[in-house]
């Protein structure tokens, strides 16, 4: 997708800090980090939210969480982390191209959501 911000930074027509890459996902920091990691795992392929996705995305599904721990450890989160793909209007996903947030760093996160 030409136009879409993720899919720029997949080929390099926008710059970023890359942490991991393979022939499936790319790891990059988050431009405005919430916690001291905070690192997006995005497909190289465009798919554009959780909602979108099907039986034959499975493959990269599991790529991005089994290399969820690995990336979070080497970016400074070695006891574990939080991880959020927010989905769609109601998940308030901003950007088009799924992506899973590793929140992290060496101290706890905070709660989970903030009461309504
Ligand atoms: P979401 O609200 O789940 O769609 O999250 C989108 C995330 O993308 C936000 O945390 C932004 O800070 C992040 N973001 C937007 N543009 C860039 C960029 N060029 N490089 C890195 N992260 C970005
Ligand atoms: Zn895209």
């Amino acid at each position: 997708m030409s136009d879409c911000l993720f899919c720029k930074i997949v080929d390099g027509r926008i710059p970023t800090s890359k942490v991991y890459e393979d022939e499936l996902i790319l790891a990059f920091k988050d431009i405005q980090p919430q916690r001291p990691v905070h690192i997006l795992v995005i497909p190289k392929k465009h798919i554009t939210s959780l909602a979108t996705v099907d039986a034959g995305d499975a493959e990269i599904l599991g790529r991005m969480l089994v290399k969820a721990n690995e990336i979070a450890v080497a970016e400074g989160s070695p006891n574990g982390f939080r991880a959020i793909i927010n989905t769609g209007e109601v998940g308030q996903q901003e950007v088009p191209h799924l992506h899973l947030h590793i929140v992290g760093g060496p101290d706890p996160v905070g709660p989970m959501l903030k009461r309504l």
